[in-house]
């Protein structure tokens, strides 16, 4: 049996899977040859693969996978051994006696990934006795760019990790990280002695994900469209984000008064807290999570199936980050982004008083062009990280329904002169009441009802307003200062709309209410396999999806760790009712088809027997 082939078997045996993604083999093959790597993937992309499948092919050795992530480590560990792999990990959570049953272990030759958290490995290396050094295989560095400073997740106890090459030059180092920068990628070779390490660069595209963006709603409406998104994927599990604490708090209250159950979570929960929400979500007893930026780091859900940004994010690499949670099993997922103009003035604020302010403002200029555009979503998110895309992709909201131009230097006219007519004194939403012509007193006290341009554009809704206005904002029509209350101040660009020396275009706005799609039955089942024309059943899917979580609420692990819901889709579409049928399916490896199959296929024959 070649390499290749023994590479292939431990693939189908241990995960259920018949093929490597993408450049997986590449990447295993060059570590098997001794070869230092870089590899660069998208979240959901197949990093784990990489470094799993060398350390199972090592005859008495093991593969050492260093984390951060003390929660993602022991899920990844409850996952392995579900497959049937030998995985341990040395962490300060496990006791004496845990951490010498590894010890021996390890010195049996009896144990293929050792899983351990930076100061963990450089505190306990020393003390290991060459039996056991000379078992690894390999070093792989999970979420590498913890090492860069200049990363947005800066580890101080990783930037110890270089001495590893220097003590143990002929073992193989593999950094892993879904963060492209190439200030980042520099700063990991460096940083781990690895300067020869091969770069593998995976596309960063996330086909399965649909990219929509929901402009100028803000406050009851934006509520009311989240529900309304909610009600068409109730039994789906989601997570909304949000900018501030009390706006999950408030979100997750809202939403579960009108009978969604939600939950917030953010940095200042309790540690047991915290856990709780990340279980009941895990093991599906929870459907929507409402989160800072600080939840999804430590999980590991494959059927995350939308995520919702209730606020822009400051930036691309933040919002792919995110949206990246949803989907990683490769079934369809939605991603929508509601943008408005608070969302400007906060996130402008907050750049403004970062400790680089160039840089940040011009990151959240780019979240904003992709918000405001007006070409495939897609397509602007890969040219931000350098990858070549020539086509629409198809799959977002601009892809679906291309916005149709019209002639705004009128609108334009009338909000720019309404600025003029205040000396500048307005923020986006007085000039906004000032065009609509409302009777708030606010107004009446400043005597703005009585310029020539109150009331010019009351035939225009709040949200329409808002998505022109802040069109212009990203032409540069009109800027706002940070340091004057917000007050919009005109440039010479929008001086030469005013006096009619430039026209413009603006994009038609249009009202966003979610309906429901056709069903995904359009969607191939698994890619890489263009037969499976067969229908999913979407009856059988929910049955099966019943005995998964008795299964796991009786063994105690979550739903996910017993099937993916992609390898349900599967059962549900081939509908086996032989072990032998069962144990050719999607992500069932030996152990699980050994330990599932009856369940499952009974499950399958009784429902084709009701029929
Ligand atoms: P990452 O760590 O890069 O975010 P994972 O390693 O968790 O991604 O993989 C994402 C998903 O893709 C997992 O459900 C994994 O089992 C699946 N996967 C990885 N490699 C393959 C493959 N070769 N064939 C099929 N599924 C795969
Ligand atoms: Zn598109």
């Amino acid at each position: 049996m070649t390499r290749e082939e023994y590479a292939l078997a431990l693939l189908r045996s241990c995960y259920g899977y018949d093929s490597f993604r993408g450049q997986q083999w590449s990447i295993i093959n060059h570590t098997l040859d001794g070869g230092d790597s870089i590899v660069l993937m998208p979240t959901g992309g197949g990093k784990s693969i990489c470094y799993q499948i060398p350390g199972l092919m090592s005859d008495n050795g093991f593969a050492i996978v260093i984390s951060p992530l003390l929660a993602l480590m022991n899920d990844q560990i409850d996952a392995l051994q579900q497959n049937g792999v030998p995985a341990r990990a040395l962490n300060s959570e496990k006791n004496e006696s845990e951490n010498r049953q590894t010890l021996d272990l390890l010195m049996q030759g009896k144990v293929k990934l050792l899983y351990i958290s930076p100061e963990k490995l450089l505190s306990e290396i020393d003390r290991w006795s060459n039996v056991i050094t000379d078992r690894i295989c390999l070093f792989a560095v999970d979420e590498a760019h913890c090492i860069s400073q200049w990363g947005h997740d800066f580890r101080p106890e990783y930037t110890q990790l270089g001495t590893l090459k220097q003590r143990y030059p002929h073992i193989p180092v593999m950094a892993l990280t879904a963060t492209a920068d190439r200030i980042t990628r520099d700063d990991i070779a460096t940083q781990l002695h690895i300067p020869d390490a091969r770069l593998f660069i995976s596309s960063f595209d996330r086909p399965n994900i649909s990219l929509n963006v929901v402009q100028g709603s803000s406050g009851r409406q934006k509520f009311r469209q989240i529900v309304q998104f909610i009600n068409l994927h109730r039994d789906e599990s989601g997570i909304i984000y949000c900018l501030r604490r009390k706006d999950t708090e408030k979100m997750a209250s809202e939403l579960t008064r009108l009978g969604i159950k939600a939950e917030p979570f953010h940095a200042a929960m309790s540690v047991s807290e915290k856990r709780r929400v990340q279980r009941d979500f895990i093991n599906d007893d929870l459907k929507v999570v409402c989160a800072t930026i600080a939840f999804g780091m430590g999980i590991d859900k494959s059927n995350v199936r939308y995520v919702i940004h209730s606020n822009m994010p400051r930036n691309i690499e933040s919002y792919y980050q995110e949206i990246g949670r949803a989907g990683r099993d490769g079934l369809p997922a939605d991603a929508v982004l509601f943008y408005n103009y608070g969302d400007m003035v906060t996130l402008q604020h907050f750049a403004q008083e970062s400790g680089q302010v160039e840089v940040n403002l011009e990151k959240l200029r780019r979240m904003q062009q992709f918000a405001e555009s007006g070409v495939c979503r897609r397509r602007i998110l890969l040219s931000y990280f350098n990858e070549r895309f020539d086509h629409d992709c198809g799959n977002c909201d601009i892809c679906d329904n291309p916005p149709e131009r019209f002639d705004g230097t009128q609108l334009a006219q009338m909000a720019l002169s309404a600025i003029v007519r205040t000396n500048e004194q307005v923020g986006m939403y007085t000039l906004t009441d000032i065009l609509r012509g409302s009777n708030k007193a606010e107004l009446v006290e400043n005597g703005y009802d009585r310029l020539k341009t109150f009331g010019v554009g009351h035939d225009l809704s709040n949200a329409e307003w808002n998505a022109y206005l802040l069109q212009m904002l990203q032409m540069g029509l009109f800027e706002f200062a940070y340091d004057e209350n917000n007050h919009l101040k005109i440039t010479e660009l929008g001086n030469d709309v005013l006096y009619g020396r430039q026209l413009i275009e603006l994009n038609r706005f249009k009202r966003n209410t979610f309906t429901a799609k056709k069903e995904p039955e359009d969607t191939p089942i698994i890619p890489e396999a263009p037969v499976a024309a067969k229908e999913m059943d979407k009856i059988l899917f929910d049955k099966l999806k019943d005995l998964r979580k008795a299964i796991a609420q009786a063994s105690h692990i979550a739903p996910y760790m017993v099937f993916s819901d992609k390898s349900l889709t599967a059962m549900a579409t081939e509908k086996p009712t032989t072990q032998a049928e069962f144990g050719i399916l999607y992500g069932v490896g030996k152990v699980k088809c050994q330990k599932y199959w009856r369940p499952f296929t009974a499950a399958i024959r009784d429902y084709l027997d009701t029929k």
